[in-house]
């Protein structure tokens, strides 16, 4: 099934060009505390869905178009990044040796379908999109093998990571409000039999930039769960970004980014030029060492 959260945190199942509410089925839904709702829709998904089946089937759909789409988990525990796992992207970037190295993003930086990315006021800094298969964590995992790593996931969703290119932390350089678009929805793990052969895309205000397979992912889901669960205990909700494919490119004001990735769907942001009174979002050392 296809699990959406939408207008004012309600649950929805998305069928075809079509959205159900389904909130009734899951006990203690609170608009105004909303951040534990989705990870316990994860946690207890098993136990939930005949409820949530059957609130959909007496539901009267709506037209996806009439629904404001939020990002499917509006606050993980933690955003985990693959770095450099495409081959041909690990090529575009200058090559070396494969580190299979693993990186936090901030959950704040969330944005959901239709969002807005306000750029960061960063003159001189090469900003640039990245289009990811991102992984749902579906339970409680610590020291994953990669032989029991897929029994974790609970399903998938599309992701932008957005980036800061150059010097200073990657972490900080990937975090910053709305650089991480994420949707439209999370498919769950039934209907995506291989997720490592799924074609995923990315356009530039209509201009096709980055056109790649999960095939080609250096470390798959298995060994990324693997490693990372050996770092930190991941939970449900938790959401690992697998890499991107070659092609990463420019991001500028008045961009449309729009993402494609097969079986998972379709997400799309535009992006507004930084705000130039905006304090400059960078270290000041950094900065005068640059220069
Ligand atoms: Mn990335």
């Amino acid at each position: 099934v296809r699990l959406a959260l939408f207008d004012n945190y309600r649950l929805g199942l998305v069928s075809g060009d079509e959205i159900a509410d389904v909130t009734e089925a899951v006990p203690a839904h609170d608009p105004h505390w909303p951040w534990p709702f989705m990870p316990r829709v994860i946690a207890e998904f098993d136990a939930l869905r005949p409820a949530i089946e059957r609130a959909a089937a007496r539901a009267q759909p709506r037209p996806l178009s009439q629904v404001r789409l939020l990002p499917p988990i509006p606050q993980p525990g933690k955003i985990v990044a693959a770095a450099a796992n495409y081959h041909m992207h690990h090529q575009e970037m200058g090559g070396g040796t494969l580190q299979g190295e693993v990186f936090l993003k901030a959950p704040s930086s969330l944005v959901g379908q239709g969002g807005v990315v306000r750029l960061p006021n960063l003159p001189d800094r090469k900003l640039e999109h990245e289009v990811e298969l991102a992984v749902v964590v579906g339970r409680e995992a610590r020291n994953l093998s990669e032989a029991s790593a897929m029994s974790c996931v609970f399903g998938y969703t599309g992701l932008m990571d957005l980036t800061v290119r150059g010097v200073g932390d990657r972490s900080r350089r990937k975090s910053y409000d709305g650089f991480t678009p994420m949707g439209p929805w999370i498919v769950t793990a039934d209907e995506v039999p291989d997720p490592h052969n799924l074609r995923l895309r990315l356009w530039n205000s209509g201009e096709l930039r980055q056109d790649g397979n999960t095939s080609d992912l250096v470390d798959s889901i298995p060994v990324l769960l693997a490693y990372a669960s050996s770092v930190m205990t991941l939970q449900p909700g938790d959401i690992l970004a697998t890499g991107t494919p070659a092609g990463v490119g420019p991001l500028q004001g008045g961009d449309t980014l729009v993402i494609d990735i097969e079986r998972i769907g379709r997400l799309e942001v535009s992006v507004l030029a930084a705000d130039p009174g905006a304090p400059v979002a960078e270290p000041n050392r950094l900065r005068a060492a640059a220069t």
